[in-house]
């Protein structure tokens, strides 16, 4: 009978001492994880609230003093909405713009096929895996590499060790390596989308065919939602506007924002965003550096100014909540120790470039850090924003000038190769 007696006491006091705790856990977890990897400067406690409640946010710091939120969430209903958020992002965000989340959405049209393959033939292991893979920048040619700023160019200088002149667009080194793990990742079974097609934008036309067909249109709504001012739109629309200016202004993001729009309608089990780095003390980058780092971005590390908009607001909810965030980190992870072992090359410290302390978070592991960047922000998946190698070092940049079509090139091979070992590493598959 004692025992009995002791046995109700326990199961009629454990629910509510459990539910005291687990609101005292999710207090510090999501405090924690927002201070640790989400709001950069310290500057942003007036745009959200982690208590009792649960989590809120607000449009602006007198929202807060008035207690009147932008969403809240109640911690009782974290575990059905986490999961929300993690299968139908955009879903959420609907539901976000109506103020109230009241039950978990049924039947989201997400790809589980992944996991609902039991039995992966052996040699395609990846079988219903989704990837979307975003070769970073345009350029085909190294006038377009000119318009983008993202072009070297050095002298044949033999004397410090140029033994011939060099001459690299970014867009071509992605392109060519995205090209290569696409093979690689589709002869294992996965399905890969890649947002352009080769010396294209993310729209599927060149800048001056977008600039031609849609220019117009896009000068139009970016000063509607007040974008851009009355004398901007006068400037794009005259016969004075320089294309450095349209592609630098208008058409960068608004071809980032299509590459997110794309890679979010894929639903991707995650996306690798293929970048190469530079030593961005070498400015104009017509010499060498002698520097060779790889790094890799996740989201997060929201700034100052960065929740002035609801979207934005509520893609910081959603690093915040989904685990999203923690699955990029993993996921580049895995990437980078492939990128140090297979290229041989390090990764980098906190001090390595002024950017990595100026808009960065760390992470738990080195190399790996949050930067607010449209893609790490705009991507609902798990990420890996690569940045290896740097083009503009002596060895690198002599070993990337070899063969015009880059895909026979040894070091993009490489490359290659280093994403797709870090991909399978993470994917726990041979
Ligand atoms: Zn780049």
């Amino acid at each position: 009978m004692k025992n009995a007696f002791l046995f109700l006491f326990v199961v009629a006091t454990f629910p509510a001492f459990s539910q005291v705790s687990a609101t005292e856990t999710n207090i510090q977890y999501y405090t924690e994880k927002a201070e640790k990897y989400l709001d950069k400067q310290k500057a942003l406690s007036s745009y959200y609230s982690i208590d009792k409640y649960g989590i809120k946010i607000f449009a602006t710091a007198n929202d807060k003093k008035i207690n009147n939120p932008e969403f809240a969430i109640e911690w009782s209903r974290l575990g059905d909405f986490k999961s929300d958020l993690n299968n139908s992002p955009a879903e959420i965000f609907k539901i976000y713009k109506t103020r109230s989340y009241t039950f978990p959405i049924p039947d989201i049209a997400v790809k589980k096929q992944y996991m609902s393959i039991l039995n992966k033939p052996e040699d395609k292991p990846l079988a219903g895996l989704s990837i979307a893979i975003d070769p970073g920048h345009i350029a085909h040619d190294l006038a377009t590499g000119d318009l983008e700023k993202k072009h070297l160019k050095f002298k044949k200088d033999p004397l410090h060790g140029l033994s011939d002149s060099v001459e690299l667009a970014e867009g071509m080194l992605t392109y060519a390596t995205a090209t290569l793990l696409k093979q690689k990742l589709e002869a294992k079974g996965a399905q890969i989308m890649l947002t352009r097609p080769e010396g294209f934008s993310a729209f599927g036309k060149t800048f001056p065919q977008w600039k031609k067909d849609d220019m117009k249109n896009a000068v139009d709504s970016l000063f509607k939602i007040g974008e851009i001012s009355a004398s901007q739109k006068k400037y794009f629309l005259s016969a004075q506007a320089k294309d450095n200016d349209i592609f630098r202004v208008l058409f960068r993001d608004l071809d980032l924002a299509k590459r997110a729009e794309l890679i979010n309608k894929f639903h991707p089990a995650f996306t690798i965003i293929i970048h190469f780095n530079v030593d961005e003390t070498n400015l104009g980058w017509t010499h060498p550096t002698k520097k060779d780092l790889n790094m890799a971005f996740v989201g997060g590390a929201f700034m100052k100014g960065d929740l002035s908009s609801q979207e934005k607001r509520f893609e910081f909810l959603r690093l915040l909540i989904s685990n999203q965030l923690e699955n990029s980190v993993s996921l580049s992870s895995s990437v980078l120790d492939a990128f140090t072992k297979v290229l041989n090359v390090p990764v980098a410290g906190e001090h390595d470039a002024t950017y990595i302390p100026e808009s960065c978070l760390k992470t738990s592991k080195e190399g790996v850090y949050c930067r607010n960047l449209q893609l790490t922000r705009y991507i609902h998946s798990a990420l890996v924003y690569g940045e290896t190698l740097y083009q503009d070092n002596i060895k690198e940049s002599q070993l990337l000038n070899k063969e015009t079509d880059k895909t026979k090139n040894e070091r993009i091979q490489q490359v290659a190769e280093a994403y797709y070992q870090g991909i399978l590493n993470y994917m726990q598959v041979k």
